[in-house]
């Protein structure tokens, strides 16, 4: 075991013995009495903290459960297959059930993304420059063109595209961006 993990698993043994015996198996009496509540509006933090981790969690039956999916549950019943919990609040410790929304994957990258208005470079992202991938993620068409401009990109491209294989999928990518435009099978 590589001996960042080792001190990892050592500082958590260390917190878990400061909360007396981890159940196996989590009961929500015993969950409300690691989260501070307060009123409805508030966040209510899950307490336990363990150093490096954004969001509440705790083990159960040998397995990670994240804190804030597990008050959803006990609320409001089961998190739909593929489902994520976003925070309304923003707080990823608070576990209050009103403070969380179910909603899909790729929509709450987007929302995520949405608030970032500027590409790392600082180009904004606009829809003529953002380039929406499948799973929700974005990308800047300024920075894919300039990445793809540079003098060892262009040569790069050009090796590639006189290689066998390069040749060979780059027909492969034709048939089907052809079988696309036909609206056929690909
Ligand atoms: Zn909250
Ligand atoms: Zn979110
Ligand atoms: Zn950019």
């Amino acid at each position: 075991m590589p001996s960042r993990q080792r001190m990892t698993m050592r500082a958590y043994s260390g917190i878990m013995a400061t909360m007396g015996r981890k159940p196996q198996t989590m009961t929500p009496v015993v969950f409300w009495s690691r989260v501070k509540r307060g009123q409805a509006h508030e966040c209510w933090p899950y307490m336990p903290e363990r150093p490096g981790y954004t969001y509440g969690h705790f083990k159960q039956n040998g397995r990670q459960t994240l804190a804030h999916r597990y008050a959803y549950e006990i609320t409001n019943g089961a998190i739909l297959p593929g489902a994520v919990l976003h925070h309304t609040c923003e707080n990823p410790r608070c576990v209050n059930p009103g403070h969380l929304s179910m909603t899909t994957h790729t929509r709450h990258r987007r929302h995520h993304a949405d608030q970032i208005t500027h590409c790392p470079q600082g180009h904004e992202y606009s829809p003529e420059n953002t380039r929406y991938k499948t799973d929700g993620s974005r990308e800047c068409r300024t920075c894919n063109r300039a990445r793809n401009n540079t003098p060892q990109a262009r040569a790069a491209q050009r090796r590639w595209q006189s290689s066998a294989r390069g040749r060979a999928l780059h027909r492969e990518r034709q048939r089907r961006y052809v079988a696309r435009k036909k609206g056929g099978p690909e």
